[in-house]
């Protein structure tokens, strides 16, 4: 088989089998981990695979999250097209490509410059146009472009930054996963609802650290 068509093979099994037969019923956001090539994120030597359902690591210790993970946030945040979503953690642009087909816009924020530069060049060169990246400290949100409809934060924090709280419309969902890092972190969805932050405990994961500017 050639590694075109072993890629399309390996795509589909982690659709059917890891991404439906585990909850993933959002048939938008089936549709967009169907679309966006995973392959083209990936470290060259990891491409074949990149269908796998695991994180994979990328430069600097970071990691591309696992397809499940990508998948789950996504549908969480209970997007229908129209919203701006704020992303913490660009990393390899995978997740905010994903995203970019779910919402309106899409803007995401990395901390490592070298991450940033390349996510930036990876989706412009795929042709995801509504994705605007940003270097910075993504636990003080995007101030300029607030407020957000969804904030999907890709690394764990040990508690939820005031700015994201701050910086999320009324009705939006912010998603993120807090806890001590190096043990597993609870994955929470805060609904603003007449201005309070409702919180739901969605499971349990495991992210790199969010790190914060001391
Ligand atoms: N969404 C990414 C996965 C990224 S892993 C993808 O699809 O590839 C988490 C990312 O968060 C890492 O790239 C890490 O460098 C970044 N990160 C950690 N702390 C951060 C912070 N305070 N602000 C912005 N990015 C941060």
């Amino acid at each position: 088989m050639l590694a075109g068509d072993r890629l399309l093979v390996a795509k589909q099994r982690m659709l059917d089998q890891h991404l439906r037969a585990h909850g993933i019923t959002d048939e938008c956001v089936l549709a967009a981990m169907d679309r966006v090539p995973r392959e083209e994120f990936v470290p060259t030597p990891l491409r074949g695979h990149a269908y796998d359902d695991r994180a994979l690591p990328i430069e600097l210790g970071q990691t591309i999250s696992q397809p499940y993970t990508v998948a789950f946030m996504a549908q969480a945040a209970r997007l229908q097209g129209h919203e701006r979503v704020l992303e913490i953690g660009t990393g390899t642009g995978y997740g905010a490509a994903v995203l970019s087909l779910l919402a309106a816009e899409v803007c995401t924020i990395e901390r490592w410059p070298d991450l940033s530069d390349s996510a930036t060049q990876r989706l412009e060169r795929l042709g995801f146009r509504n994705v605007v990246t940003k270097l910075g400290d993504g636990s003080l949100g995007w101030p300029e472009q607030a407020p957000f409809d969804a904030i999907i934060a890709t690394a764990a924090a040990e508690q939820l930054p005031q700015a994201l709280r701050d910086q999320l419309a009324e009705g939006g969902r912010l998603i993120i996963p807090i806890g001590e890092p190096g043990a597993g972190q609870t994955m929470f969805r805060f609904t603003r609802q007449n201005g309070e932050l409702e919180e739901e405990r969605l499971g349990l994961f495991s992210f790199v650290p969010l790190v914060c500017q001391p």
